[in-house]
């Protein structure tokens, strides 16, 4: 397990925080979720990166929350976005979960907010596509959970550029 805590040329601060993502953001599994290592302490699976750079360093870190607020010296972003990221993760899987009702071709769809979603299942590829209202989504998905959250993650980002 790497340290980099402990490695004298590896600065422990004057970090920037660049972002914080959610790696199981599209409604994988469980089981599917590639978690990621800290860079800097090396604690294993983390679901939620935080992306920190330094004038110093050429590579980007990715790290856990308790090191990017040491790295960054700043106790209140790194957890707040990270709150934001886990209530999105529940109001995402309550969205999966959610009753879909199923149309007279067999493929669920949903009404909500004024707005229609449909998961479409390709016959031939046997994966999904998703709709909203009109506008069909470029890509295609191994499961319904990951066209389902797709579909969420797009109406999310709508709303977020609405309220600018
Ligand atoms: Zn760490």
């Amino acid at each position: 397990m790497n340290n980099h805590w402990n490695l004298p040329d590896i600065p422990h601060k004057g970090w920037r925080l660049l972002d914080v993502i959610d790696i199981r953001e599209d409604g994988q599994s469980v089981e599917d979720t590639d978690y990621e290592t800290c860079m800097m302490c090396g604690n294993e699976r983390i679901r939620y990166v935080h992306i920190v750079e330094h004038n110093e360093i050429d590579e980007e870190f990715r790290v856990g929350c308790d090191c990017a607020e040491k790295m960054t010296n700043d106790y209140v972003n790194p957890g707040q976005l990270e709150r934001n990221l886990k209530n999105r993760a529940v109001r995402r899987s309550k969205w999966i979960s959610k009753e879909w009702h199923f149309n007279e071709k067999g493929n669920q769809y949903l009404k909500k907010d004024g707005h229609y979603f449909l998961i479409f299942k390709d016959t031939k590829s046997g994966k999904f596509k998703c709709k909203v209202d009109e506008i069909w989504g470029k890509k295609f998905f191994n499961t319904v959970e990951e066209a389902k959250a797709a579909a969420f993650n797009g109406i999310d980002y709508l709303k977020e550029k609405e309220e600018w």
